[in-house]
């Protein structure tokens, strides 16, 4: 098995010099966590072991067919790269434009500061296409591809429609936002990024609130319910679930004590002196709230004049975007802010606060780490933030506190940090003040809870836990998969009708014989069906039941015309083709009734479009035309509250499709069919349904029967099959045999 990663960027960028192309590696979060996994693959049994490769942009675009395809050879024999070449002004027009001006900040939720520009719209998908046409050059069948991150939303479709059975994961690194802010994307755009994600199998996030915000839009852009975080989508299973991102714990923990981050630390030591000394890392970016935390700074040195002169700010901004307009504006609003606290604060051997724009190494990085008191990680919106993470682990004697947005992903992990609200200035500046007076004791206490919690979810098993996911969703999908109706069994199955001597079909009606429609009383059948279930009544050998949770009223109005057995209610009703008149199949209460009507009034109240459906012995709650989003929501408390509070009454609650239905608990549809299948000596037998209710029927089967699911969900019938369609055109071939 081989691990094909796509990013945009890969982990090396190419440059010129003197003429000449030379390599830079880049080590970042990612290639530690992927590396790592592919180590621990080494270790296990020869199936496992994990080859890779990483396609993405090398940095640079070559010109030329001979040129490209040495860059290609030499980032593959080198560095197991293979590179997208991307025009520079294609790059400009996808990165910095549809990426970073219109992704980027929507996602961030920085509305204010989103383009909506058709021609980097178009030049996104291009770029994508490009990303699919260099995976196509590499990848085999058996590959298994992890897509990362906003740049490539709409690779994961354009890979499937050319390998559909290749296992594809997405991870996404940056926030996912809710459909208030995600619907602002013109409509075409959004229903795009939402089925190109959806060509994966499995798309991961970093918390539990992006993954919902993906589902919610899914459900309300895409149509797509989810259970359980798993789209059933028309012919496969997508799962979206939470992968937090670790680090590399070990590395960080460890470097403290390495001498090149030891002689930087006195370096610091030697500058700060006694003072205490409060960092803040970022690239430059308005998502990272710099000017948010200057403001608080500022607010601090005014409340608590006793700290002036004992406390430095060590700003460190890391250029990014340099391109980008609204970044330029930032970087100056930064420079001017510094500079008016310095000015207004400082003195001759004092500088409040010491600010880099630049980009620091690890060794400096670490020695900045260990060197301060407090870290200030305070962004206003936030996918991650893996610099909050480095620094608790890179503190081993475990002292030292951070200070986090409660908008990073992060801080769904680390509640033991002081969280804030980047917003409120005021309590971002009591922080400062609690962080740098905190007992040593209890930084130590909250430090070594988070430290635990990082050695453990590191980056290693972020990495091994998404992998691992991908091939469960893989597995689920393939025990769906063998069981569709494929062309052999069929055949078989009419084969096994035809020279059967006493047949029996028991079908249940919506959405098996019918579509399934907005409102109960719509279903009636159409004449094709009508005509086909006619010649299935006139087959001496055949007995045709319809096994219903209509009423009786309803199949006697529609379909008694037929000379066909007929069951109600989900097995109160019977009549059978013999008889004229309907009876009950065994004696019901129904003293529950009007204890458990109320009940659903309240939720029909509460929920417009839904309604009660009150029949001899059950009460049905229909929500097909309630409003999709909540709807599931109401649904799920209906149905738990009735099964909690109304076990007494030996009651049994049904969530069928779209529908929460209540009945006595002895009365199914399988116990309805179970006497029938011993009265006769049938050869063949056929049972088909599309929701739970027809579970009941499966379950009562003998072994040799068949039986059909409508739909491509998990199930105890023998085979699926997509629609209702399949099971007419079936049923059409059975009645002219
Ligand atoms: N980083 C670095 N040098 C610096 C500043 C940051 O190497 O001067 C690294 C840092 O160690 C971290 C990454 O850059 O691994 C920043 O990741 P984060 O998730 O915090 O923010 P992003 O830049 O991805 O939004």
């Amino acid at each position: 098995m081989r691990l094909i990663v796509v990013s945009n960027r890969l982990p090396l960028t190419a440059v010129q010099k003197d003429g000449e192309i030379i390599f830079q590696e880049s080590v970042g979060g990612l290639v530690t966590g992927i590396s790592a996994y592919l180590n621990s693959t080494q270790n296990g049994p020869d199936a496992e072991k994990m080859d890779y490769i990483w396609i993405g942009w090398p940095g640079i675009n070559v010109s030329g067919k001979e040129k490209k395809e040495e860059f290609k050879k030499r980032t593959l024999n080198e560095y197991k790269c293979h590179p997208v070449f991307i025009s520079d002004k294609v790059m400009d027009k996808f990165y910095n434009g549809f990426c970073n001006k219109t992704i980027w900040p929507l996602f961030h939720y920085f509305p204010t500061y989103t383009a909506y520009d058709m021609e980097t719209w178009k030049q996104y998908q291009s770029v994508n296409e490009s990303f699919c046409e260099a995976i196509m050059e590499v990848a085999e069948p058996n590959d298994l591809i992890w897509i990362h991150d906003y740049q490539l939303m709409t690779l994961p479709k354009m890979v499937r429609k050319k390998l559909p059975n290749v296992k594809i994961g997405y991870f996404h690194h940056i926030p996912f936002p809710a459909f208030e802010m995600f619907r602002l994307l013109p409509r075409a755009w959004g229903e795009d990024i939402l089925e190109g994600l959806l060509g994966a199998d499995l798309i991961g996030f970093h918390t539990h609130t992006y993954t919902n915000y993906f589902l919610t839009n899914v459900l309300r852009i895409s149509g797509y319910e989810h259970d359980m975080g798993q789209i059933i989508m028309d012919n496969r299973v997508v799962k979206a679930d939470t992968f937090p991102m670790g680090i590399d714990f070990d590395k960080f923990n460890n470097a403290g004590k390495k001498s090149e981050v030891l002689e930087e630390k006195r370096n610091f030591e030697n500058t700060f002196g006694k003072k205490k000394v409060i960092v803040s890392i970022d690239r430059l970016d308005y998502s990272k709230g710099v000017i948010n935390r200057l403001k608080a700074f500022e607010i601090f040195l005014d409340k608590n004049p006793i700290w002036r002169e004992k406390v430095v700010m060590v700003i460190v901004v890391v250029p990014s975007r340099v391109g980008v307009e609204s970044y330029q504006l930032m970087k100056r609003q930064i420079d001017e802010f510094v500079g008016k606290i310095n000015g207004n604060y400082g003195n001759i051997t004092w500088t409040p606060i010491i600010y880099q724009y630049k980009y620091l190494s690890f060794a400096p990085l670490l020695a900045l780490y260990n060197v301060s008191d407090a870290i200030l990680v305070t962004p206003l919106r936030d996918g991650m933030n893996l610099v909050a993470k480095e620094y608790v682990a890179s503190r081993y004697d475990k002292t030292g506190m951070l200070i986090l947005s409660e908008m990073a992903g992060a801080a769904e992990e680390l509640g033991e940090a002081i969280i804030i609200n980047p917003n409120d200035l005021f309590a971002l500046a009591d922080a400062i003040k609690q962080a740098i007076e905190m007992p040593m004791e209890e930084q130590i206490r909250r430090n070594t809870i988070l430290q635990k919690r990082l050695a453990r979810y590191n980056v290693e098993k972020w990495a091994t836990d998404f992998i691992h996911s991908l091939h469960e969703v893989r597995e689920e999908q393939i025990r769906f998969e063998v069981k569709r109706l494929v062309d052999s069994a069929r055949v078989q199955l009419i084969e096994d009708f035809k020279i059967a001597k006493k047949r029996v079909i028991f079908s249940d009606y919506d959405g098996t014989l019918t579509a399934i429609v907005r409102s109960p009383e719509l279903a009636a059948p159409n004449a094709e069906i009508l005509e086909i279930i006619k010649r299935l009544s006139e087959q001496e050998a055949t007995d045709f039941f319809i096994v219903s949770g209509r009423d009786k009223e309803f199949l006697q109005k529609h379909l008694g015309h037929l000379n066909i057995s007929f069951i109600a209610e989900h097995g109160v009703w019977l009549k059978d083709k013999t008889d004229t008149e309907w009876k009950m199949i065994q004696p019901i209460s129904t003293d529950w009734k009007h204890k458990l009507l109320p009940l659903f009034e309240l939720y029909t109240d509460r929920l417009p479009g839904s309604f009660v459906e009150e029949k001899d012995f059950s009460i049905a709650w229909h929500y097909r035309k309630a409003e999709a989003e909540s709807a599931p929501a109401y649904a799920q408390a209906l149905f738990d509250s009735l099964n909690t509070h109304y076990t007494k009454y030996d009651l049994q609650v049904l969530s069928g499709s779209k529908v929460i239905e209540v009945r006595s608990a002895s009365v199914n549809k399988g116990n309805a069919i179970v006497n029938y299948l011993g009265k006769k000596e049938y050869d063949f037998i056929l049972t088909m349904g599309d929701d739970w209710t027809d579970e009941d029927m499966f379950r009562v089967l003998p072994e040799e029967a068949y039986s059909i699911k409508v739909g491509i969900i998990p199930s105890l019938g023998k085979y699926n099959v997509h629609t209702y369609n399949e099971i007419v055109e079936l049923l059409n071939e059975l009645s002219l045999v």
